[in-house]
This record gives C-alpha cells, sequence and structure tokens, in this order.
C-alpha cells in the first residue's frame, strides 16, 4: 500500500477539484489511540512503514489528547496525530455526488446482475441475468467481493475472500466529535460524518450468505460509550457491509488474461474508498494501453497462479 497512498491523495484530490466536490473532503487529521504505552510501542513497526511512505505525524500524551478531542476517558494517554489525514463528508453522499457528477458528464445507469463475461473480437460481452446482453470496445469488473464468480468464469484464479465490516450511525448531536478517532487496541473507529456519528470496524470471515450478526455493532458501541462516556448511544442506525479482500492484501487491477479489453478492479479491502481515484486512474491507462501511472503488475492477476 504504501506505493499507492501518495497516488491515492493526489488523485483524490484531483478527481474531487474536477468534480466540484472538493467540499465534502476534510482535512481534519486522524488521532490513533492506544490503552497502553506498551500497545503503541509493540505497534512500532507500523508506524515505522507510514514514515518510509511519507506519512507525517506526532507522537501525543494525554495533554495534547485532550486538546485534540475533549471527553475521552481516562486510560487514553497515549497516541498518534496525523495532521493529513483526509475523510469524506459521508460515505453514501460523497458516492452519489460522483455518480451525479458522472451522469452529468454523459454516463448511463443500467441496474441488473452480471452472470458472465466474454471476450469478442473487438472488446467484450455482458451477459445479464435477465438475458440482456451489451458488447463494449472495454469493459471494467468492478464487483467488489462478489467479483470471483465472473473471474473464473474468464479461466483466472482470485483467492478473493469477504472481510464483513460493521458499524451503527448514531444521530449527528451523539457527541461533540472534532475528528475521527481510531481505537487501535480495540479494532474500530469513530468518525464524525454529516449523516451522524459512525462507530465502525470488526472484521468477520463470514461469507457473502451469512445473516449478520449485529451483535457485533452492539459490541463497539458499548465499548465506544465506555471510552466516551457522554456518547448518547440511543437512535443508532445498523450496518453490515463486505470488504472484498485477497490474501496479500493488495487489491486486483488488471487485464484479464482472457483478453485486455476486460479489465479488472476489485480486492481493495479496508481501503477501497481511499483508493478509489487512484484505481480509476490505474484502469484508465490500462484501457488506454498507455504506460500506467504506477506499475501495475504487485497487482496482476496472475500474481496467484
Ligand atoms: C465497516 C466498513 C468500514 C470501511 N471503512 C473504510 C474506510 O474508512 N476507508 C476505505 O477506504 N474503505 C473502507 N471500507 C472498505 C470499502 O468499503 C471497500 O473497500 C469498497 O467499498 C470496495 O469498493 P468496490 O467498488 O470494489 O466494491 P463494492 O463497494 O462492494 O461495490 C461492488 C458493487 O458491485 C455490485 N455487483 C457485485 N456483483 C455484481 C453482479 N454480478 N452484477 C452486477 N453488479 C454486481 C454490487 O452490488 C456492488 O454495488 C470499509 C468497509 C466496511 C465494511
Amino acid at each position: 500500500h504504501a506505493r499507492m497512498m501518495p497516488m491515492a491523495r493526489s488523485e483524490m484530490l484531483r478527481t474531487v477539484e474536477q468534480a466540484g466536490l472538493r467540499a465534502m473532503i476534510k482535512q481534519t487529521g486522524t488521532l490513533d489511540l492506544y490503552d497502553s504505552e506498551a500497545s503503541l510501542n509493540a505497534a512500532s513497526d507500523d508506524w515505522q512503514a507510514k514514515l518510509k511512505a511519507g506519512f507525517e505525524f506526532q507522537r501525543v500524551g494525554r495533554d495534547e489528547i485532550d486538546s485534540l478531542q475533549p471527553g475521552l476517558a481516562p486510560q487514553f494517554r497515549h497516541g498518534i496525530f496525523t495532521p493529513s489525514g483526509l475523510q469524506v463528508s459521508d460515505p453514501l453522499e460523497f458516492t452519489q455526488a460522483l455518480f451525479s457528477n458522472a451522469m452529468s458528464r454523459g454516463a448511463s445507469l443500467r441496474i441488473g446482475e452480471v452472470v458472465r463475461i466474454e471476450p469478442i473480437n473487438d472488446g467484450a460481452r455482458v451477459i445479464l441475468a435477465d438475458g440482456a446482453v451489451f458488447e463494449a470496445k472495454t469493459v471494467v469488473l468492478a464487483g467488489g467481493a462478489w467479483s470471483k464468480k465472473i473471474v473464473t468464469g474468464l479461466g483466472d484464479h482470485a483467492p478473493l475472500e469477504t472481510e464483513r465490516g460493521y458499524n451503527t450511525t448514531l444521530p449527528p448531536g451523539a457527541f461533540p466529535l472534532h475528528r475521527q478517532l481510531y481505537f487501535n487496541d480495540h479494532g474500530f473507529v469513530v468518525t464524525p460524518l454529516s449523516s451522524g456519528i459512525r462507530v465502525g470496524g470488526a472484521v468477520e470471515l463470514g461469507g457473502l450468505k451469512l445473516a449478520p450478526n449485529y451483535k457485533r455493532s452492539e459490541a463497539m458501541l458499548t465499548k465506544a460509550k465506555s471510552f466516551l462516556p457522554d456518547l448518547k448511544t440511543e437512535g443508532g442506525r445498523q450496518w453490515m457491509g463486505f470488504r472484498p479482500s485477497m490474501p496479500d492484501c493488495l487489491p486486483v487491477i488488471s487485464a484479464s488474461t482472457a483478453s485486455p479489453a476486460i479489465i479488472y478492479a476489485f480486492g481493495h479491502g479496508h481501503l477501497g474508498l481511499t483508493q478509489s481515484a487512484a484505481t480509476g486512474r490505474l484502469v484508465a491507462d490500462i484501457a488506454a494501453r498507455r504506460e500506467p501511472a504506477l506499475d501495475v503488475e504487485p497487482y496482476s492477476i496472475s500474481r496467484f497462479r
């Protein structure tokens, strides 16, 4: 990820400027919190890797933590503040705004279940469950955690799994949250969004069909309340989502082996929103058959053969 992160940032900022959505990206910085000095020290390899990747951050003690975010429980005396951290106003609102922008530039939408993609002479064919067929010069498969079946149908191998995640979005007045807080010893994050205060995280290896277990959302909310004692926990909306994850934690951004006209873009795991604009750029480069802005070999579909 270290290779892609600078590009993730620059391409995201370029994309939102172009789409007139700059106001939806805020640089409030992120605050990573640890239960003890020992657990912060245990994470030092991660922070060294971030340093090497160009991240700038500072270690903070209780006084600085208090000024960055008042109202935290007393055990949080060790943290790291990353001032350059960006976040979107709200993922749904942001995605819908990008969608509207694409439509205003001539995109069109057809909703349907894709069952197969096939190479043809001058491009590719997409077959829907209702029998409809589309042909195009280039087809991009960006089916998230559901991409595997179609990839297999094209003769490629993608050991794609889903890391299911959970959250609860509380009403906007639930807590005066200044910025995103990472509770790193507990695997969840509390984020201020335009739609409310989101308490989310967790990793569940439950596949695509298992019913959601919202006890996971509840467990994170209970912990959040003990970490932020003034958090109002009433009126929340629970959600479960499917992170599309590869065993080496890198996405697949690659032409298929079946045809250069079929391009894969999936498997971004925990970072699909962060890396979305960079992925779009790389897909465009592959589609135009020009030198990609970043070496895409590590993201090749062939790496698991
Ligand atoms: C709790 C949680 C928190 C997260 N937090 C962050 C975060 O802070 N930052 C970040 O960068 N990322 C985060 N992620 C990860 C991020 O949400 C994913 O990486 C991202 O959504 C993947 O995008 P995608 O477009 O590849 O797949 P998806 O968003 O899953 O979209 C795939 C789409 O393809 C459609 N589809 C699938 N199969 C077919 C088919 N056969 N025919 C037609 N359509 C099909 C699906 O319906 C879906 O709309 C989080 C995820 C979860 C669950």
